[in-house]
């Protein structure tokens, strides 16, 4: 539990928060200068647990100034004492022993900073002293590390080695300095030979500095951009050991990124590398795909290629596709192929990530990329076939391959509209497309496009809350007369119901949004995204503090209901639902709207 720590900003398990240090907030993740440590002017102790003082940390209230305890390593004797006190302990910031034995094996690295973070309370801060460079402070901060210092820049300093952001160089094997910080500008490197051994290796150590510095700028900026998993893809390819860290993470940590991973960003998720397959986001999606999402019955089904523009419906090869089918679009379900995602139903083609990525595109997939695919429409059909009535696939080229596959392992009959090696936006192509399908259909009327517009959003309140939500959500209760309008252009469409706004697709997110009378409506299938409050009125936001209850399942960006003895509203989560509970500091739920519980007097913030 902590007095002095404050996390205001996530993207994943990466945090900027602020320390409080001698009256002044720093900012985190915090570079710490062994110089101002050594000399004690950070205003930072350490208590370790064979200290005299140990005992004093169970104390809340004796603290002004922040404290840590140092975290030993599992084969150490004080381990056990250590681990068994921390719920009961009131410090800020926790220490990593014996770190740079990490730096031996990429599984000792995972291990250690996993479970250190997930043995301390997510509110305080994790400090793993003397590894940090400028080449993996990106991954360090990314696992969830909030503190690191420049112990390991000033000791390369004195060895003549020069860091860069790719890794560390001998001052020997560089002919010029590849870098423009005060010192780098200030001298040529013939120049720093010349000087002598002390100033030599000061100069160096003061360069690792500032670049760790820099790199720490960076770090900082993409958190606040939602990057920093690009940016954490891009830094682990200068070496083999940090690369191998990650694909670790990826594979054996998918609960613990989960946990911390929002359920939405307004930023474009680059999938630019084989890892990008295995991030959170990907893997939810497509789990989503499979247990949140209701295929229409009795429809043809058609499988599209993905495109460049999202969502698809605006890029110019599937204003072609629609044309070619518009008098059916009803009785069509649009299924799109696409890596790293997956298929997505043309409903859900507004949601994050499905409007949010990028990839780049050769032609060429590569045997993972299709394997991942072929799996996600293969789990697809072997659920929804029955759906169906015929399935056709406007697919050439790998789309192709990779759905003949999946329908051959099936056992299903899929008929092709285009011709091997034809642009699937040829004239050819389209016709065959457009009597296909009107072969299928017949004289089948189409459909309103009040039911279009419904059904998208029904498919995204049930992704986001659960089956059944949407049809809760858009549905005419029984006795009551009801009036029901979606009104506004593709993607931002607002629900109303007997004039009230009840939900609206909010495109910068890739979100469904509601409203107080939605949230009311669709109450029952909100268990799961409940947060309980404490006995108060919340205005702008609710602090962590206020949250008695709330439910594990819950991410940030997630929608939200809270309700308390005075208040019943709804609002944007901006912490973990598990995190809202551990936390005792920090905002938990953006408040969009609140309702008396007394007195039922509404205002709106
Ligand atoms: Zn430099």
């Amino acid at each position: 539990m902590t007095k002095f720590y404050e996390v205001r900003r996530r993207d994943g398990a990466a945090r900027i928060g602020f320390l409080s240090l001698n009256d002044e907030k720093k900012q985190t993740p915090l570079l710490f200068h062994v110089d101002s440590l050594s000399s004690g002017k950070e205003g930072f102790e350490i208590t370790n647990a064979e200290d005299a003082n140990f005992s004093d940390l169970f104390q809340e209230d004796l603290h002004d100034t922040p404290r840590g305890t140092v975290l030993p390593p599992e084969v150490h004797p004080l381990f056990t004492k250590v681990n068994e006190a921390i719920p009961s302990l009131s410090v800020d910031c926790y220490v990593l022993s014996f770190a740079s034995a990490m730096l031996n094996s990429p599984r000792a690295f995972v291990r250690r900073i996993i479970d250190a973070r997930n043995a301390i309370p997510s509110d305080v801060a994790l400090w793993v002293p003397a590894i940090a460079t400028a080449e993996n402070a990106a991954l360090l901060i990314y696992m969830g590390v909030d503190v690191i210092d420049d112990t390991n820049a000033v000791i390369n300093g004195y060895q003549g080695i020069y860091q860069t952001e790719e890794g560390a160089m001998s001052l020997r094997d560089l002919e010029e300095l590849p870098c423009n910080c005060s010192v780098c500008s200030s001298l040529t490197i013939d120049e720093l030979r010349e000087k002598d051994s002390k100033e030599r290796a000061s100069l160096l150590a003061k360069h690792n500095t500032l670049l760790l510095e820099k790199e720490l700028k960076k770090v900082k900026a993409h958190i606040r951009a939602g990057s920093l998993r690009e940016y954490v893809e891009q830094k682990v390819r200068s070496s083999p050991f940090l690369t191998a860290v990650l694909r670790i993470l990826d594979l054996d940590e998918e609960e613990y990124f989960e946990r911390r991973t929002p359920v939405a960003r307004n930023c474009c998720m680059m999938a630019n590398t084989m890892e990008s397959l295995k991030r959170i986001e990907v893997k939810r999606f497509a789990s989503r795909v499979l247990e949140r999402y209701e295929p229409p019955v009795k429809q043809v089904l058609l499988l599209l290629p993905c495109s460049a523009r999202k969502p698809y419906s605006l890029s110019p090869s599937h204003v072609k596709f629609r044309e070619a089918i518009a008098q059916y679009k009803g009785h069509i379900h649009e299924l799109i192929l696409t890596s790293p995602l997956g298929i997505v139903p043309r409903e859900l083609e507004v949601i994050y990530p499905a409007a949010f990525y990028d990839i780049p595109v050769t032609g060429y997939w590569d045997a993972e990329e299709r394997a991942w695919v072929a799996s996600c429409l293969h789990a697809y059909l072997e659920r929804n076939a029955r759906n169906y009535v015929q399935i056709v696939a406007h697919l050439s080229g790998a789309y192709r391959e990779l759905c003949s596959c999946v329908a051959d392992e099936l056992g299903m009959d899929v008929e092709y509209t285009c011709e091997e090696g034809e642009e699937m936006t040829s004239k050819e192509a389209l016709n065959r497309l457009n009597a296909r399908i009107a072969a299928l259909c017949g004289d089948k009327k189409p459909l309103s496009s009040f039911e279009k517009k419904a059904s998208m959003l029904r498919a995204m309140a049930d992704y986001q809350f659960g089956i059944g939500a949407g049809r809760e959500l858009i549905s005419r209760k029984e006795g009551e007369r009801t009036k029901i309008k979606i009104t506004g252009k593709f993607p931002a469409y607002k629900l109303r119901v007997n004039g009230d706004v009840l939900a609206r697709i909010v495109p910068e997110y890739g979100l469904l949004t509601l409203t107080m009378q939605g949230a009311l409506r669709i109450r029952n299938y909100l268990a799961s995204y409940t947060v309980h409050i404490g006995d108060f009125l919340p205005k702008g936001s609710i602090l962590a503090p206020g949250v008695v209850n709330a439910n594990e399942q819950i991410r940030v960006n997630d929608e939200v209901i809270f309700v308390g003895e005075k208040a019943f509203g709804v609002g944007r989560a901006k912490m973990s639902g598990w995190e809202m509970v551990e936390s005792r500091k920090g905002v938990a739920v953006d408040v969009r709207e609140v309702e008396k519980r007394a007195t039922s007097a509404k205002s709106t913030s």
